[in-house]
């Protein structure tokens, strides 16, 4: 026997419950049932933001909003202009979880802990009689007369909504692709990069504000950037890592960064910077004392990779030193071999292509009554709370489309 609802969501993330809430609030009447293949949901929501999770961003103009996403600037724009940053504030708010703002913008919920936002859902899903149906893995979607028909690996559902919010599932993909929608192929983004060097060996924990640059790319960001154990990661390296996650996928994650310590500082600004050092701490040990605005063992590691003894004084650097400083500060050159997982937050670049959708409503424009929500389109954000706002805003859009052509 199979069941039927007015409208299924696939996938029990973000973008699911945030789209089946906003369902069943706008028309309590519509039968409204998550299906998720795994044990418990919000799995991602969990961990999410090293256990804090990062629900949005504190940038609440839709034109600036966009800046932060490599794949979907364009078309966030319209969706953005219907459900933003401060809608999420508010919504979080009506429902109980009370959100803060850190100093780099990232917005928490005031009690730290991402379990505030899973039981936010829990209950409101509960309250509001929604189905979470969990271990149901979906096999195989059909549009068949007028209904959806969607099996599991248990049983079989109609619906006559059906709403993809799987995320970056490979066999979820491959399912819409039959169904006639183009699939951009995934690629990882947010990552840090692999580097060992002598520069940076035994500085973990150091950071700068810095520019990095990809060579013989346009692949630049700047921001804080940390050394690390196995290399550099930080908010530039992320940026990088987003905006080239195709890119740098082609070059197997081989390439040389170009690291300019000093921000936006050139080598010749440096340069002079240096001379004029170099006549007011005459007497003084280059390596002792960082004049930079980053530490002391950064500085001396940076000295000695120009070739200067770490004994020597301001006053007896040659022109050859202090331009090889001067290039050290300003364009180190640093070879990456691979990446590394950054832990608190890390996406898929890829899936649902664009052009396939409509964003004022989510709806395809290949396949009637299946929409869209979240990470299972090509859009995907630099870390900072701006991929659960993607989820927030399509899942938004999606209920209210589907609420208004239900009542039609
Ligand atoms: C470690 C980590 C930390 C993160 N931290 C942050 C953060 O702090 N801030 C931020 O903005 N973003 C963060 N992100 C990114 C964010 O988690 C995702 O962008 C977001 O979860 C996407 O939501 P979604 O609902 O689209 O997909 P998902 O959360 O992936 O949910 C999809 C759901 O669909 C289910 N599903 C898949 N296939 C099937 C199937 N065949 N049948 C039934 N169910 C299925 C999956 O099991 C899953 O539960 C983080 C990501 C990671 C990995």
């Amino acid at each position: 026997m199979s069941k039927s609802f007015d409208v299924i969501i696939a996938g029990g993330g973000a973008a699911g419950f945030f789209t089946a809430i906003n369902i069943a609030e706008t028309n309590p009447k519509l039968k409204v049932a998550i299906l998720e293949r795994g044990k418990e949901v919000l799995s991602k929501v969990r961990i999410s933001g090293g256990g804090r999770c990062n629900v949005t961003h504190a940038c609440f103009i839709p034109n600036d909003l966009v800046k932060f996403y490599p794949r979907g600037e364009k078309e966030l724009k319209g969706p953005f202009n219907q459900f933003c940053s401060g809608d999420t504030i508010e919504w979080f708010e009506r429902h109980g979880v009370e959100l803060k703002i850190e100093d780099d913008g990232r917005m928490f919920p005031v009690t730290d802990s991402s379990q505030t936002i899973i039981d936010c859902f829990l209950e409101t899903s509960k309250k509001l009689g929604i189905q979470i149906l969990m271990g149901e893995s979906i096999q195989s979607l059909y549009r068949a007369d007028s209904h959806w028909k969607i099996e599991t690996n248990k049983e079989v559902f109609l619906a006559d909504k059906l709403v993809m919010a799987t995320g970056s599932n490979p066999k979820m993909w491959d399912m819409l692709e039959e169904l006639g929608h183009t699939i951009v192929s995934p690629v990882p983004s947010l990552f840090t990069f692999n580097i060992k060097d002598s520069r940076i060996k035994d500085l973990m924990g150091v950071s700068a504000i810095a520019t990095v640059k990809v060579k013989g790319t346009k692949l630049e960001a700047s921001g804080p950037l940390l050394i690390t154990h196995w290399g550099m990661s930080g908010p530039a390296i992320l940026r990088v890592s987003a905006w080239g996650a195709r890119e740098l996928f082609t070059k197997n994650y081989q390439f040389t960064l170009q690291v300019n310590w000093l921000n936006d500082m050139d080598a010749d600004e440096c340069d002079e910077v240096l001379k004029s050092l170099k006549h007011e701490h005459a007497k003084k040990t280059v390596s002792k004392k960082s004049p930079f605005d980053f530490p002391n063992r950064l500085w001396e590691s940076l000295v000695t990779a120009s070739g200067i003894d770490i004994e020597t004084r301001w006053a007896d650097l040659t022109r050859n030193q202090l331009q090889a400083l001067a290039a050290q500060l300003t364009n180190g050159e640093f070879q990456v071999n691979g990446k590394s997982t950054f832990k608190d937050e890390f996406v898929t670049a890829g899936g649902v292509d664009l052009k396939e959708v409509n964003f004022k409503t989510m709806e395809s424009k290949r396949v009637e009554k299946l929409y869209f929500a979240g990470e299972v389109l090509n859009i995907d954000a630099i870390t900072g709370g701006f991929n659960f706002q993607n989820a927030w805003t399509s899942g938004f859009i999606a209920a209210k489309s589907i609420v208004e052509e239900q009542n039609i």
